[in-house]
């Protein structure tokens, strides 16, 4: 089997752009095409449009992460006991709130800006589970969540079937106000095709190292070429450390998903008609659930710690792992009646904080969206261009002063670590995946 992403199937390939070859010269350099370096460009580029602006990217630009992961656009994220309002982690909670709304509204912008079609709907989405035991301190959580400016609601039994067209979940926080859901891969190819003329992409174009050319300007090496610049910009993600930044505080995993086929009509009046609709779990390992516009069903529910892509057999026994947890929650799927299956690549922290930093002069970069780089990586993108092109605001300060990745063991006391608390944590999702 193939390792195909089924948004990325649906949206289409935009026209394809050479590799960098020989030696270019450009004001400004972002490395990665993803969401947030697509966003840095199109900041760049309102800002300097007189700039020669270059962005590469290793394999098709747009066809990461940024096109493969689930598509919920994060606002408010479910609130852990510790930051519940009362509770010391609330005051932490309520700002990095405030800048996920933030980030919400951008990506509002970017699709109202630049005319995205990507099936964006902007209404919340459900933090769900199949043991009530996984969803606790019920109306703490409402009340922080009323704090913080998010609409929510306490669902459960039959009237959390009527929602979902499926008897698996028990309980539910639906969570709306900010909380969007969108189709990745059309969200971040718009941002790609809406590039202005002073914005040059080069595809398929591996940057292996970063080297200062004096004090003013800093050389970024390809295989076929070179590329000097005044500033660069690292949107690279969970591929960081290729750029030769190594002490991020962050760290790779590799997640793997399936899209169905749709529903049929007779399939769909079973369920009940309902509306498209999102699930997160209130786990980290638990799967994330969606039932599309187009009525297929989307469920990722592995997640590893790794960097490198997993082999076509492997993706294989992932996908079985989908099966299973397809037909906890709709029992007539089987294998065939999936489209696609695919992986992807995040990036994590230890304590669920970005990487956003000057790295020395000239060089910016950022990391560690952990799962909500849709929304936040579109806000980064501006933000790290105004932090390289010398503009400050509030919002800008507020976060780089919660961009505190946390500290990370060394190899290979990381390797075991992370695989233990992946085991850990995977125990404790069972009943959720
Ligand atoms: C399966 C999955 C589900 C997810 N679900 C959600 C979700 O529902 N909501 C959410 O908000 N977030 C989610 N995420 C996270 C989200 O996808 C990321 O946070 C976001 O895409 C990060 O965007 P980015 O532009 O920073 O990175 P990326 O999209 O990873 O872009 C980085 C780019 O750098 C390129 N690159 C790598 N190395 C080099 C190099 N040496 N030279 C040049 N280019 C290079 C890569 O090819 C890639 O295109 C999910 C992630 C995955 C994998």
């Amino acid at each position: 089997m193939e390792n195909v992403c089924g948004w990325i199937a649906q949206a289409g390939s935009s026209p394809v752009h050479d590799r960098l070859s020989g030696t270019q010269k450009a004001d400004w350099l972002i490395i990665g095409a993803g969401i947030t370096g697509l966003c840095a460009a199109h900041s760049l580029a309102e800002m300097h449009p007189q700039a020669r602006i270059v962005i590469v990217d290793r394999q098709r630009a747009a066809q990461g992460a940024s096109a493969r992961n689930s598509g919920f656009v994060v606002a408010h994220e479910h609130p852990t006991t510790d930051e519940l309002l009362g509770n010391q982690g609330f005051a932490g909670y309520e700002v990095d709130t405030a800048i996920s709304r933030a980030a919400s509204n951008e990506v509002r912008q970017r699709i109202a800006r630049h005319g995205i079609e990507c099936d964006f709907r902007d209404a919340g989405y459900f933090f769900a589970v199949n043991d009530p035991a996984k969803l606790t301190h019920v109306e703490a959580k409402l009340q922080t969540l009323d704090a913080v400016g998010a609409s929510a609601r306490f669902l459960e039994g039959e009237q959390l079937k009527q929602k979902l067209g499926t008897g698996h979940y028990q309980a539910a926080i639906w969570c709306g106000n900010g909380n969007a859901l969108l189709q990745p891969a059309k969200y971040v190819k718009g941002l790609l095709d809406a590039l202005p003329p002073n914005v040059s992409l080069y595809e398929n174009t591996d940057i292996t190292a970063l080297e200062r050319l004096g004090t003013a300007r800093v050389r970024a090496r390809a295989v076929e070429g070179v590329i000097e610049a005044n500033k660069v910009l690292v949107c690279l993600n969970a591929f960081i450390t290729r750029s030769g930044i190594e002490n991020s505080g962050t760290f790779p995993m590799e997640l793997s998903a399936s899209l169905t086929r749709p529903l049929t009509e007779q399939e769909f009046q079973a369920m009940g008609n309902v509306e498209p609709w999102g699930v997160l779990s209130t786990r980290p390992l638990g799967a994330t659930v969606r039932l599309t516009p187009d009525r297929r069903v989307m469920i990722r529910n592995t997640a590893e710690y790794r960097a490198r892509d997993l082999s076509n057999s492997d993706l294989l026994i992932r996908r079985k792992h989908h099966v299973l947890g397809l037909q906890r929650r709709f029992p007539w799927l089987t294998e065939q009646d999936i489209d696609y299956s695919w992986t992807g690549h995040l990036s994590a922290s230890r304590s669920g904080q970005a990487y956003f930093a000057k790295v020395e002069e000239g060089v910016f970069a950022v990391a560690g969206c952990n799962g909500s780089g849709v929304a936040r990586g579109t806000l980064w993108g501006r933000l790290l261009a105004e932090l390289a092109a010398g503009t400050r605001s509030p919002l800008l300060a507020s976060v780089m002063q919660r961009a505190q990745p946390g500290w990370l063991p060394p190899k290979p006391f990381l390797d075991i670590g992370a695989m233990l608390r992946m085991r850990v944590e995977a125990v404790r999702a069972r009943t959720e995946i």
